[in-house]
């Protein structure tokens, strides 16, 4: 790989429920092909030499067990939503293989509910015989943050009210969750080649991209290459892809993308 290439592993692609849901026998949630069953929202990006996981999904060990994720250097949060954060309990294995703690970036307000939602990973004076995450929180300030010589562009958007992150490595940017993207962050994601955005359904959603909102930000962007994410079960994907542009087409679980 050379200095500024980027490849990414794609751990997960559907919404907060998951496709297939619990308790639906709709044709997606029952369908054979593998590119229809999404785990939770989550990405290892390899950039610099550093191996940097986006969010620690519900599947998080699933997901590591099925793509051989065996390292990783740092952890970076968009956000505090269950479903992007209660995986971080196995994290407790990247301790143990890399024999230290682990860098856990995102916004102060998002470091500070993930700290409540999980008390016994950080408080010091919990005493427990049972092995804890050893996680380092490190809140992002600024429009960059530095993991060694690794800087990370983080990008802001919306998710309805809510501000969360998106992240940029070199021309690759990684905006999940997200249905707004103020001018600051479209300055941020200029010259962006690969995407990878929120889509959630084609109906109107108060916090999501619809495929439609998604396709029109993407063009907007100028990615040659944009991929979408966190799909609900609404959007079939090889039927999805076949209406779409080649380059603009639903990621899955699974894919590998080299930028
Ligand atoms: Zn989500
Ligand atoms: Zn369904
Ligand atoms: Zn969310």
């Amino acid at each position: 790989m050379g200095r500024d290439d980027v490849e990414v592993v794609v751990l997960g692609t559907g919404t907060s429920h998951g496709v297939p849901m619990i308790g639906c026998a709709c044709a997606v949630c029952t369908s054979d092909d593998p590119r229809d069953r999404r785990t939770r929202c989550s990405i290892v990006v390899r950039w610099r030499g550093a191996r940097l996981l986006i969010d620690t999904s519900p599947e998080l060990r699933l997901q590591c067990l099925a793509n051989r994720i065996d390292a990783v250097d740092a952890v970076l949060f968009t956000h505090h939503h269950a479903d992007h954060v209660v995986g971080l309990d196995d994290l407790r294995r990247f301790n143990w293989l890399m024999k230290r703690e682990l860098p856990c970036f995102g916004m102060p307000r998002t470091l500070e509910r993930i700290e409540r939602m999980f008390p016994y990973a950080f408080d010091p004076h919990l005493q427990t015989q049972s092995s804890k995450p050893d996680l380092s929180l490190r809140p992002i300030e600024g429009s960059t943050f530095a993991l060694g010589d690794v800087e990370v562009t983080t990008v802001p958007l919306y998710h309805g009210e809510m501000p969360v992150l998106g992240f940029r490595f070199g021309a690759f940017a990684y905006c999940t969750d997200c249905n707004r993207i103020p001018p600051e962050g479209f300055d941020r994601l200029r010259g962006v080649r690969v995407l990878i955005l929120d889509a959630l359904r084609r109906r109107p959603h108060p916090t999501h991209f619809t495929l439609e909102q998604a396709l029109e930000t993407a063009d907007r962007i100028g990615a040659e290459q944009a991929y979408f994410t966190h799909m609900a079960h609404d959007l079939p994907h090889a039927e999805t892809n076949a209406s779409l542009p080649t380059h603009q087409q639903l990621a899955y679980d699974g894919q590998v993308i080299r930028v």
